[in-house]
């Protein structure tokens, strides 16, 4: 069931409410629990969201049915953002010249002034093959951007043939710096390469780009490994395609183990997501969706809040 039709079903179902009977009550649980079921949100996490309705309704001797369906409303709410809400803030990155202006410059032994150790702060993206992490990371380099930062990108992705220009083209479009190599295939040494450049010249961030697999595989997180250590990212996220199903789950967790990402990027969020996969994703590895893609283009991008994404959700 894609999105948009489990927000219709979640709100058919709170709207079945009228007398507020428990025989009403059972049956509004019981479609909301179909619905998230047919979205593929994990089986273990709909039924500890059934016990909790049911749980927070009985406690209740208010028999007034306008009480009750908006105590039905609120505690479902509650529980939605519960499932998508992993109580984790991901770091920040910081503006360089913000943290530069602290105290007078650095002089050494002959008086020359100490250039400070870059601050940059480096995200590394992973994630499948076709999942949008080239397009995530020009859209995550345009918000940044817009919000004052200096940001080069890194196209580490040697894989896949064309990725270097696909991110080359949204670069160029975002006028926002970039580095790569048609000829060099050694995707960590482009990596630590294209940091050090952005380093120098003291971005605030630096975003790099790695490659993907159809599939899970064993080089592709070894590959990942030896770009992480290269780089020492500071933050490391997931893109992952909510449209995917059931497999969600385990992807992310094999990612988790692989690459210990701090935040999730969900995209494809337009269209035919299911996103019942993904949410799932973010209960099993407990790691924050900071951002959703909501299209192809550059502006397409949004800021993951639990709570909005609900209310949205439910109409
Ligand atoms: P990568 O292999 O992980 O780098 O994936 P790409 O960034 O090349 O994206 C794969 C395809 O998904 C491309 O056709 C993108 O335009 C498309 N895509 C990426 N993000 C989104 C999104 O949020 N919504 C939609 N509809 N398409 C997206």
């Amino acid at each position: 069931m894609v999105l948009a039709d489990l927000g219709t079903r979640l709100r058919d179902a709170l709207s079945s409410v009228e007398s507020g009977s428990d025989q009403e009550i059972q049956s509004m649980i019981k479609d909301i629990v179909t619905a998230l079921l047919e979205s593929d949100v994990n089986i273990k996490l709909v039924a500890r969201l059934r016990d909790n309705i049911k749980n927070q309704i009985k406690d209740s001797d208010d028999k007034n049915p306008s009480h009750i369906r908006k105590r039905l409303q609120k505690i479902v709410f509650d529980e939605l953002c519960e499932l998508v809400d992993s109580h984790q803030e991901p770091p920040q990155p910081k503006k360089l010249k913000n943290i530069k202006q602290k105290g007078p410059a650095k002089l050494n032994s002959s008086g020359k002034k100490i250039t400070p150790k870059s601050n940059s702060y480096v995200i590394m993206f992973v994630g499948l093959q076709g999942a949008g992490k080239t397009t995530s990371c020009t859209k995550l380099a345009n918000y940044y951007k817009k919000r004052g930062f200096t940001v080069g990108l890194v196209c580490a992705d040697t894989f896949r043939a064309g990725a270097y220009d696909q991110l080359k083209q949204n670069a160029i479009k975002a006028q926002i710096p970039f580095y790569g190599s048609y000829s060099e295939q050694d995707p960590v040494w482009i990596a630590r390469e294209g940091v050090e450049r952005f380093k120098k010249e003291q971005f605030d961030i630096i975003i790099v780009d790695t490659s993907g697999r159809h599939k899970q595989e064993q080089s592709l997180f070894d590959e990942m490994v030896q770009i992480s250590e290269a780089v020492t990212p500071l933050q490391t996220i997931m893109v992952m395609d909510g449209s995917i199903g059931q497999a969600a789950e385990s992807q992310a967790l094999a990612f988790k183990e692989a690459s210990n990402f701090g935040s999730i990027i969900l995209t494809k969020m337009d269209g035919h997501a299911r996103g019942g996969g993904a949410i799932s994703a973010v209960a099993a590895t407990k790691t924050p969706i900071i951002f959703i893609g909501t299209g192809e283009h550059i502006g397409d991008f949004e800021v993951f809040k639990p709570a909005s994404f609900i209310l949205k959700l439910l109409g």
